[in-house]
């Protein structure tokens, strides 16, 4: 399907870029930021597609739909990641569940994805100097002191890879001086936005004497091109476990071929999927959700035209009460656009993306390298 007159030129997305700097300011949304590695393959996308509408632009920059569509039920933090951090800390550790905590040792970020569904708290520069780091490793070390149930310590972001090799030194040395703690994971998007930050020899003797899980968050197949391939086979030859996950995002990977395409892909580099996340009704998020109902259609496809290693991924939504999938809604009312998950006793209504809205991703833009195989 191709309708050239309605969609968005370059001169025309420059106008949407300024719109959404003024939205974004009002709203301390994350500014526009794309590294130099990932503009090359936008750019590449523009120049095939003409417009401004493919998956990887729409991971960087703001689309009409950012500026003008609001669904009911958005908040600012669905997942109370507000509420579960420990007095005493100023913003970097989250506790939400019992036997793991998660660190954010650094607000920046490599480039900076529109979806973002913590934008309000990275908005917020916390870590950019030296000392606030200190101050956040030293924090990290006192709760690590009297928390001693966490066996897991996740960093995430901003970008842990960001972070210089002496920085992640630091707190792995802090970390393994908590003998409690048998496990710790990164979550990086670097491997996408610029693979140079991740393959550096200190950084990846350090996460292999660390024994560190990089979980990847390759979100698109045309994201993967033969540099970040190169990548990844350093980073396993280095002895460091990969995974991935990543959210299910509206015209950016909505459909079960674009889907089966990036997990095949995944598998063929030996990389294993872990979740693929439904995007939580946070604020200005319109763009990227989608409706439960073709959602759980997309998740039947997947299981009935893949086989079981690539079938297996989960998918989840991260709500207050933890992790919850398809098999934890209770009661699914379509009238009003409510469903309700159970998890462990306890319960949270998820208001659904209106189907009215939920215009789904044009399959020939989304895969529009071509050679699109439809089951
Ligand atoms: S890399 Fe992660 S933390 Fe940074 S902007 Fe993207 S989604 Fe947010």
């Amino acid at each position: 399907m191709k309708r050239p007159s309605v969609r968005t030129n370059p001169q025309r997305q420059r106008m949407v870029n300024e719109q959404f700097e003024i939205l974004r300011v009002r709203e301390r949304l994350l500014p526009i930021k794309v590294s130099t590695f990932f503009k090359r393959k936008v750019d590449e996308e523009i120049e095939q597609l003409g417009h401004t509408e493919g998956p990887l632009h729409r991971m960087v920059y703001p689309t009409n739909e950012r500026l003008n569509i609001r669904a009911p039920g958005e908040v600012p933090d669905f997942v109370d990641d507000r509420v579960n951090m420990p007095p005493d800390t100023t913003g970097n550790i989250i506790q939400k569940y019992r036997d793991r905590i998660l660190y954010m040792p650094t607000s920046t970020c490599v480039s900076h994805c529109q979806y973002c569904f913590r934008q309000d708290v990275l908005s917020e520069p916390q870590h950019s100097q030296r000392s606030m780091f200190i101050d956040s490793v030293e924090q990290l070390s006192g709760y690590l002191d009297t928390y001693t149930d966490a066996e897991e310590v996740i960093l995430s972001g901003g970008d842990p890879m960001t972070l210089t090799a002496p920085s992640l030194a630091k707190i792995f040395e802090v970390i393994k001086a908590h003998r409690h703690i048998r496990s710790i994971r990164i979550h990086t998007k670097a491997i996408s936005y610029n693979p140079q930050l991740i393959i550096d020899e200190r950084k990846l003797g350090l996460l292999s004497s660390a024994g560190v899980r990089l979980v990847f968050h390759l979100t698109h197949p045309y994201e993967i091109c033969d540099e970040v391939k190169e990548a990844i086979a350093k980073i396993r030859q280095a002895g460091i476990r990969c995974y991935n996950q990543f959210p299910i995002l509206r015209q950016i990977n909505d459909h079960h071929v674009v889907l089966l395409q990036h997990l095949e892909q995944l598998d063929q580099l030996g990389i294993r999927n872990l979740s693929i996340f439904v995007p939580d009704p946070i604020n200005f998020s319109a763009p990227f959700r989608i409706n439960l109902a073709r959602l759980i259609g997309i998740i039947e496809r997947i299981n009935w035209f893949s086989p079981s290693w690539i079938n297996s991924t989960r998918f989840v939504m991260d709500t207050r009460v933890g992790k919850v999938r398809r098999e934890d809604i209770n009661e699914y009312n379509l009238d009003a656009g409510v469903a309700t998950f159970n998890r462990d006793g306890n319960s949270v209504a998820y208001p659904d993306f209106p189907a009215e809205l939920d215009v789904p991703g044009n399959l020939e833009i989304m895969l529009w390298r071509g050679n699109v195989t439809i089951v």
